[in-house]
């Protein structure tokens, strides 16, 4: 069985990551979205509300799990029986930050693969940090995330 992991902040959830999600969910037969808990960052959402956000977001999709992860993640693909990892491209930028992580999980997991998906154009400049300055200042984030999630997003903000 063909079983990947897309791991990430997912502080908010984007656009650009759910275009990911669908797209990987229509070729491998199980895709676990791995939300990760990192210590050093301080985020806008705590990581059981972001892992809430992606389950209410894939609901419709059956091959789609959510689960919060700690740690490294070669370990976390190791535990939940996957042997492939997905990540989004966009920049140049992106590709030197993810080669060296592609490489360091293959060496300590020389069984993992890495996946790398291009953005569809029109998410190309989107990210979490961008949508969380514009609605910092009260923007307009349309079409930058999900419906259900923008009043969720300026809600956090107001508070
Ligand atoms: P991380 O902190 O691991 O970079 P992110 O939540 O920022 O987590 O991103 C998770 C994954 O989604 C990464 O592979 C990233 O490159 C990808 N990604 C983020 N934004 C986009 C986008 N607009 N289009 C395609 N992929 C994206």
């Amino acid at each position: 069985m063909n079983k990947a992991v897309y791991p990430g902040s997912f502080d908010p959830t984007t656009n650009g990551h759910l275009d990911i999600i669908k797209r990987a969910a229509s070729f491998v037969d199980e895709l676990v979205v791995g939300v990760l808990e990192n210590p050093s960052k301080n985020p806008l959402f705590s990581t059981d509300e972001r892992v809430e956000h992606i389950k209410m977001l894939t609901k419709d999709l059956n091959n789609v799990s959510v689960l919060p992860f700690f740690g490294l993640l070669s370990d976390f693909v190791k535990s939940v029986d996957a042997k492939m990892v997905i990540r989004g491209l966009r920049t140049v930028t992106d590709f030197e930050y993810e080669i060296q992580m592609a490489l360091t999980n293959r060496s300590l997991n020389e069984n993992l693969e890495t996946l790398f998906i291009p953005t569809s154009a029109k998410f190309l400049y989107l990210s979490s940090s961008i949508v969380k300055e514009i609605a910092m200042f009260g923007g307009d984030i349309s079409g930058m995330v999900p419906e259900i999630l923008k009043g969720i997003i300026i809600d956090k903000f107001r508070k």
